[in-house]
């Protein structure tokens, strides 16, 4: 298993909201204990050791730990390429462990990373994250839409090379293109990554001017979108290869919409299902008869109201919810009756209504009445535990 299966913060045993300085602590323990010194021959402790670089190459950078806890868990759902040795290589690894050991790690990162020599290979692009907010109408249907990114891309004047009018690259003088330099210490010989290269080997003599040596330039890129019927809120869409592009030829990232569904005036959802509240007159609910009903495509559909309904008295619609995802099946939708006492009434209608409160018999209240019965009845016995 690698660290990109596993969270790098339960690797290096720290709590989420943990300092650098915490992190940094964390894996020095850890990293002296796993030390193949220590441990000769065992494979598990020297998977252990590169799991622990791992972690920390990730955890140890800003813009890295700020994407991990951003993306850390979409990668392993999504199966995309992760943190893990393909995104970040063991070479940088063995740079995080000279830093804090100083150097001598280069040999035993050649054997299990695929090889060391000058770092001037591809560099994945960075993963980005674009917010996506829509109508619960448009989660029904389905919709295109047109996004503006702004993301990393080959600078054009250098065409990527980061090297004013594409020059080519010279050797640097530093390292003679080995991308490390090596010095005596005491009974060691250490190697270490070429500081005036950064590993790479070569050099640019002048820097582009326009992205300033990086190679890449920021620029906004127009996409369309499909965002396909029954999304929920919360969904992730990968767009792959629509992140930043990567470095040196290297591919490019992955790019995440995350939507967010904007709560309806009339309808509720849960999964595939629609609820909606309707009020009902109190004089309609009594009598009976047909009320129309909204449905999420925008037409109206019909319910009976059996005389005598009350509230909450529920209306199944079959087949006029949400649409599943990827399916042509629809949910339902639940109609609740709410029966509304009328309101600021007029003069004559008070008196209609007193009147037909005075020709009311118990038959027509036979909940009041059935409540009433029972408080008398309490009353009546008494109730030791109320005194
Ligand atoms: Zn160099
Ligand atoms: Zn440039």
């Amino acid at each position: 298993m690698t660290a990109a299966t596993r969270d790098y913060y339960e690797i290096l045993g720290v709590a989420r909201d943990a300092d650098a300085a915490t992190i940094k602590s964390a894996f020095r323990k850890l990293a002296m204990k796993l030390h193949p010194d220590q441990n000769p021959g065992c494979k598990v402790s020297e998977d252990k050791f590169k799991e622990i670089g791992e972690a920390y190459s990730v955890l140890s950078d800003p813009e890295k730990r700020a994407q991990y806890d951003r993306f850390g868990k979409t990668f392993d759902v999504g199966g995309g390429p992760g943190f893990g040795p393909g995104a970040a290589g063991f070479n940088d690894f063995s740079d995080i462990f000279n830093e804090i050991f100083g150097g001598g790690f280069e040999d035993m990162f050649a054997r299990g990373g695929g090889g060391r020599g000058p770092r001037n290979g591809p560099e994945r692009g960075a993963d980005l994250r674009y917010d996506v907010e829509i109508t619960l109408e448009q989660a029904f249907k389905g919709m295109e839409r047109e996004i503006v990114v702004p993301r990393a891309q080959a600078c054009e004047p250098c065409a990527g090379t980061g090297s004013e009018g594409k020059a080519p690259l010279e050797t640097c003088r530093t390292c003679n293109g080995a991308g490390q330099v090596r010095a005596s210490q005491g009974m060691f010989r250490i190697v270490r990554t070429c500081p005036a290269c950064h590993g790479r080997g070569q050099a640019i003599k002048t820097p582009c001017k326009s992205c300033g040596g990086r190679g890449l330039t920021q620029k906004e890129r127009t996409l369309s979108v499909k965002i396909p019927a029954g999304v929920e809120d919360g969904t992730r869409i990968r767009l792959s290869g629509e992140g930043d592009s990567g470095l040196r030829n290297g591919p490019p990232g992955d790019l995440y919409l995350f939507l967010s569904v904007k709560p309806h005036s009339l309808f509720e959802r849960d999964g595939a299902d629609l609820y909606c509240r309707a009020p009902a007159p109190m004089c309609k609910a009594a009598l009976g008869g047909e009320m129309e009903i909204p449905t999420i495509e925008g037409e109206r559909t019909k319910i009976t109201i059996p005389a005598g309904a009350q509230t909450g008295r529920r209306f199944r619609i079959k087949g006029k919810g949400m649409t599943h995802l990827r399916s042509k099946e629809r949910g339902d939708l639940h109609v609740e009756l709410l029966v509304e006492t009328p309101v600021n009434l007029s003069a004559k209608q008070r008196k209609l209504l007193e009147e037909f409160a005075k020709d009311c018999g118990e038959e027509a209240h036979p909940q009041t009445q059935g409540f009433f019965d029972t408080v008398k009845k309490f009353f009546d016995n008494g109730d030791p535990l109320v005194r």
